[in-house]
């Protein structure tokens, strides 16, 4: 039995947990607090950015991987130097932690992308937004946003003062895309791949809010380019596990990557129910070495909604009564405003039925008092 320990407590830990189960795979959390999402698989709490702390959970696993990518990389170098196998690796990691070196390594590769600049002051700002097509544009904290948090369209050059005060600035043209899509595919450690049919993602304010699988308008040579360029980037980066590539595509066609994520990602939520295997399983098979599942789906399409603040059980019962088609996630985490706290996915042969269903059940749970 293969010992896999996951950093990181939250709900995507917490949805490896019953695929572990089925494959016979013995899965261990290293949570931040007693009372994390995955705290059904908890078998240590305390600091990942502590060396001694991280150093003493991997001697109880063989494989480390990730429910987030907030692990210091020159700890996760030193484990490696060790001989503890850790996937994704450093360098894939690395990709995923500053979206300046992220868009470094997509011009290296020359893979489509949105035109982008660097500002590191007010003087070369001007410069930077002009290489981008001026005003309106995008601009973002290379570090640290996550959910839209760190992205601003701006349309005047006084509006990131506060960020160019702490650091450089990513500038971006601002993409007039017909839609997001997001394309998922697993890699093996020798690698192996398989990749899903691509998903559209719908964002509100940034955040991901719903997603229909498979990605219906897309043309049949932009779902070929759009897996094509996840299996690139994954052979690239030594990629181990899923990745998860957004995408932007243009009304020209043309595909320009927004970014991307090395572990599960909220926009393979849907292959849970939709496919023969889902990310959480495919992960997990990936970084133990276990070769890759089936990744066809078993019904036309799915819907994934996801719920924002709090999974209130009294009602979750009452919409489970009303909609038993709807398969409620909860991922019983401490409530917060505008934070994930859990998602909804329906599967069926119409996508507007499903998502029409959905959308109804959402209502219920997030009804206010
Ligand atoms: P985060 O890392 O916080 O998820 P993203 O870089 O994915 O941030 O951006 C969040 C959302 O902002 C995207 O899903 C997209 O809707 C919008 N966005 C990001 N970059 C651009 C861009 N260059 N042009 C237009 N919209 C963008």
């Amino acid at each position: 039995m293969t010992r896999v320990g996951v950093v990181g407590g939250g709900q995507l830990a917490r949805m490896m947990i019953p695929a572990a189960i089925n494959l016979g795979i013995d899965l261990s959390v290293f949570a931040e607090s007693a009372n994390s999402s995955a705290k059904l698989a908890v078998t240590m709490i305390g600091d990942y950015t502590k060396w001694d702390e991280l150093e003493k959970f991997a001697s109880t696993v063989e494989v480390i991987t990730f429910d987030h990518e907030h692990v210091p990389l020159e700890h996760l170098e030193k484990l490696r130097s060790q001989g503890q196998s850790v996937y994704p690796p450093p360098q894939a990691l690395a990709l995923t932690h500053n979206k300046i070196l992220m868009r470094e390594a997509f011009s290296r590769l020359e893979l489509p992308q949105p035109l982008w600049a660097v500002a590191d002051n007010r003087e070369s700002l001007v410069a930077s937004v002009d290489a981008v097509g001026g005003l309106p544009c995008v601009a973002k904290l290379p570090v640290g946003g996550y959910d839209g948090k760190g992205v601003r369209v701006i349309d005047g050059l006084d509006q990131v003062d506060d960020w160019l005060a702490q650091g450089p600035v990513l500038l971006e043209e601002k993409v007039d895309f017909v839609r997001e899509i997001a394309q998922l595919v697993a890699r093996t450690p020798t690698g192996e791949r398989a990749a899903w049919p691509c998903v559209e993602t719908r964002q509100v304010g940034g955040v991901c809010s719903v997603v229909i699988a498979p990605a219906t308008d897309v043309s049949a040579e932009n779902t070929t380019t759009a897996a094509h360029l996840a299996h690139v980037i994954a052979t690239e980066f030594d990629v181990v596990g899923i990745l998860a590539v957004e995408i932007f595509e243009c009304p020209d066609g043309q595909l320009l990557i927004n970014e991307l994520a090395v572990r599960p990602h909220n926009s393979g939520h849907v292959f849970t129910e939709l496919s023969v295997t889902s990310q959480f399983e495919q992960h997990l098979r990936a970084v133990s070495g276990y070769p890759l599942g089936a990744t066809d789906f078993i019904c036309a399409v799915g819907v994934m909604v996801n719920i924002f603040g709090e999974v209130n059980p009294v009602r979750a019962k009452a919409a489970a009564q009303q909609y038993p088609q709807v398969k409620i996630h909860s991922y019983q985490k401490p409530a917060r405003p505008g934070r994930k706290a859990g998602h909804l996915v329906v599967v069926g042969d119409d996508a507007n039925a499903a998502l029409g269903a959905a959308l109804d059940v959402k209502a219920i749970l997030e009804h206010s008092q």
